[in-house]
């Protein structure tokens, strides 16, 4: 078996990986990175913004039951992490507010990725596409390496004082998101690139590493019911953010959360809702305002009512809450109970149940736009735990000497809440390369 020796070795060509490959390289490591994929870039390529809490106050108040370690070292390292992708010529645009709470910017994802790999690649480091990683190579209770089969089919084993694993969560296995996320999570689209298969966890498990935490969540959207994403550009075009402006209803014809507090926070509630589906009600006003407005500035607008429609989604128009008495029998809903529950919610205004704290508008100016929706599975947020460092934990909290993880593999981090994927990867990613060129 062909033998090769470096300094770093990553598993996974995605955000956390390249940046971890491309900072060790910088720091004078040999690295080498290996990716399932027949292409680098993972969810990474689809992404637009880096983005996270702008304090430590903002990630404990949305992020109460996460890593305190972790929260901390995120919003500590997420201004170092925009200098680097800088340093290696990427613009980023300056700071915007992104959903609600969070404060972050703008820039070219894809541009990074090859960035990131002439970076490697001007520095020594090898790029293998198509590579199955095999199994990690234990040594004296920690890992020293792994072993590779190349695109080729030539199988090798890897050596190195430094294997970190960014193969991006588990959100590709059905088996995994209803074990560890929720039993109807494995109904759920995927929202996200297909090879993110639970490898990373898969290898972490096999040498003892802790993870966790179940039932944490995961990051998602709403889409439309029954329309399938038919490329990468419908993650983005179907997902229906505007919720946090509108209100959702259950097969009991019952509201069950606090839209107002985000789209991708309601995406996880609608799933444990029977069927994990809802009815999406929105008026004049919100389609106006949000539904063909664009949600986070920079980002394009689109008709997201129209597209769903066009594409065979459950969607309706009622000029006026009378209306509602006319919704398909099939769809299940019992339409003048929900008018009756929007009157009233209306009435009620700022007092209304279950209250809804960051906007409490009236839904009172026909035409009413219909939409049902369902949760689509973006990344889960249980996987190996980490310390600051992007260092593995063993389940007795000590760390597992040679590993490192970042980015969707690990778990910890957001605990029913969510402050941006792309940032951890960045910030992990980078932690984990400085300490393992160490
Ligand atoms: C449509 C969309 C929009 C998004 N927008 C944003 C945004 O604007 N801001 C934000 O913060 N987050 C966003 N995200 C989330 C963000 O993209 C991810 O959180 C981020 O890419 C995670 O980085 P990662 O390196 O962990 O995973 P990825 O970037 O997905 O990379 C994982 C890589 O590992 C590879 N891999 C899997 N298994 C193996 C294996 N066994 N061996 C080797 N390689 C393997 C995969 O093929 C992939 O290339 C978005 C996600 C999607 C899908």
């Amino acid at each position: 078996m062909a033998e090769i020796e470096t300094d770093v070795l990553v598993i996974g060509a995605g955000m956390a990986g390249l940046t971890a490959a491309a900072r060790a390289a910088t720091s004078g490591k040999s690295v080498v990175v290996v990716e399932k994929s027949a292409a680098i870039g993972g969810s990474a390529q689809f992404a637009g913004y880096a983005w996270t809490a702008p304090s430590h106050e903002v990630m404990d108040e949305v992020n109460p039951d996460g890593d305190p370690e972790l929260r901390r070292a995120l919003v500590d390292g997420f201004s170092d992490g925009i200098d680097w992708i800088r340093s290696l010529g990427v613009d980023c645009a300056d700071a915007v507010t992104v959903l609600r709470y969070g404060t972050g910017h703008q820039f070219d994802t894809n541009r990074y990725i090859d960035e990131c790999r002439r970076r490697i690649r001007s520095h020594g480091g090898e790029v293998h596409t198509s590579a199955e990683t095999l199994a990690l190579l234990p040594l004296d209770g920690g890992v020293a390496g792994a072993r590779v089969r190349l695109a080729d089919g030539t199988e090798c084993e890897i050596h190195s004082p430094a294997t970190i694993l960014a193969t991006g969560g588990f959100q590709a296995n059905p088996d995994l998101a209803s074990a560890h996320i929720h039993p109807a999570a494995s109904e759920m689209q995927l929202r996200s690139n297909p090879t993110s298969a639970g490898d990373g966890l898969r290898l972490a498990e096999a040498v003892g590493a802790a993870t966790g935490t179940d039932r944490s969540g995961f990051y998602g959207h709403l889409v439309p019911t029954g329309v399938r994403f038919r490329d990468p550009s419908d993650f983005v075009a179907l997902s229906l953010y505007y919720s946090e402006h509108a209100l959702l209803f259950n097969l009991d014809n019952r509201r069950f959360t606090d839209e107002t507090v985000g789209d991708h926070l309601t995406t996880m509630d609608l799933l444990e809702q029977p069927e994990s589906r809802g009815l999406l009600v929105a008026d004049a006003r919100v389609y106006r305002d949000w539904i063909t407005g664009s949600y986070v500035e920079g980002a394009a607008s689109l008709d997201k009512f129209d597209l769903a429609q066009r594409r065979g989604g459950r969607c309706g128009i009622a000029e006026n809450l009378d209306e509602f008495a006319y919704l398909p029998e099939e769809w299940g809903y019992d339409g003048a109970a929900i008018a009756h529950q929007i009157r009233s919610l209306n009435a009620a205004g700022a007092d209304g149940q279950p209250p809804r704290r960051f906007d409490s508008s009236p839904l009172d100016e026909g035409p009413y736009y219909l939409v049902e929706a369902c949760p689509a599975l973006t990344f889960p947020f249980h996987g190996i735990r980490i310390d600051e460092h992007g260092r593995v934990l063993d389940s007795a909290g000590g760390t597992i000497s040679g590993l490192f993880a970042a980015g969707s593999d690990t778990g910890g981090l957001y605990n029913r809440a969510y402050t941006g994927g792309i940032a951890p990867a960045l910030v992990f990613g980078l932690a984990a390369a400085d300490r393992a060129a160490c």
